[in-house]
């Protein structure tokens, strides 16, 4: 579903941030992206939504190269999820869910429709929270509503950077055991960045497990962990 092909980055101070990624990532797929600070990660990630382009190699998706993709059309079909969600402190949890499917044109009362079920997806009771303004929720409940508003277009691609990342241990394993039940029913084409191995192994249905800009092992974490 999305296929990088010798995929290099060299940024224009001539740090080479990722050199020769060569992996596919099947439809329905999470994929873990796991190693030390720097060894390329993030960069990889924002290959694919563009915001970064290669300095040589392709990325495919669906077979076609995204270089010829617009990236605002490229990006309708794409979630993305950060560490740091970015919600609107003046608007309500219910509005700030509703965003994307009112700006793509549906009216006020859809949208909202629309806002109220995802945030029950997420496990946040709309009758309780999506009234609540941003800095009335929880770190780990603003986590949520990011991730209820990537899913709001209904991208087949879900991006997510050290997604559950700010988060206290104890919150971080009920957001990544609600992550994963809900991966069940929605089946996106995944690919989470995490420093963390163990997040890395209880998430992945495989792991790309990176050494300085470059993969070193891509498998399922029973293989990685079994690995000598
Ligand atoms: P990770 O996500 O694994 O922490 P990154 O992809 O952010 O790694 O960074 C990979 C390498 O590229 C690092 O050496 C980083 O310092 C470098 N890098 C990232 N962004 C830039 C940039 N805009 N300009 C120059 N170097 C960068
Ligand atoms: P919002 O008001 O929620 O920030 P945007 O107009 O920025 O909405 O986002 C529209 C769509 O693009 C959403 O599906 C969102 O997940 C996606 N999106 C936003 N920023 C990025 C990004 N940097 N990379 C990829 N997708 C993005």
């Amino acid at each position: 579903m999305i296929r990088f092909e010798q995929v290099s980055k060299v940024y224009p101070d001539g740090t080479t941030a990722v050199d020769g990624l060569d992996f596919e990532v099947a439809e329905g797929e999470l994929v873990t992206l796991v190693g030390p600070s720097g060894c390329g990660k993030t960069t990889t990630m924002m290959m694919v939504n563009r915001l970064i382009e290669p300095t040589s190699g392709r990325i495919l998706m669906n077979g076609e190269d995204i270089a010829s993709v617009d990236p605002v059309k490229l990006r309708r079909r794409i979630g993305y999820v950060i560490q740091q969600v970015g919600l609107f402190p003046h608007r309500t949890i219910l509005d700030n869910t509703a965003t994307v499917p009112f700006l793509t044109g549906w009216k006020k009362e859809k949208a909202r429709a629309r806002a109220a079920e995802l945030l029950d997806l997420v496990g946040l009771d709309p009758s309780v929270y999506g009234s609540r303004y941003p800095e009335q929720l929880s770190g780990g409940q603003r986590q949520r509503v990011g991730v209820a508003r990537a899913l709001a277009a209904d991208p087949p691609v879900l991006l997510m950077d050290e997604p559950f990342g700010a988060v206290d241990p104890v919150v971080r394993e009920r957001l990544q055991d609600e992550f994963l039940s809900l991966q069940a029913t929605v089946r996106k084409t995944v690919l989470l960045v995490t420093h963390d191995i163990e997040e890395a192994v209880r998430m992945g249905d495989r792991i790309a497990v990176y050494g300085q800009g470059h993969i070193e092992q891509f498998d399922t974490p029973a293989a990685v962990l079994g690995a000598p």
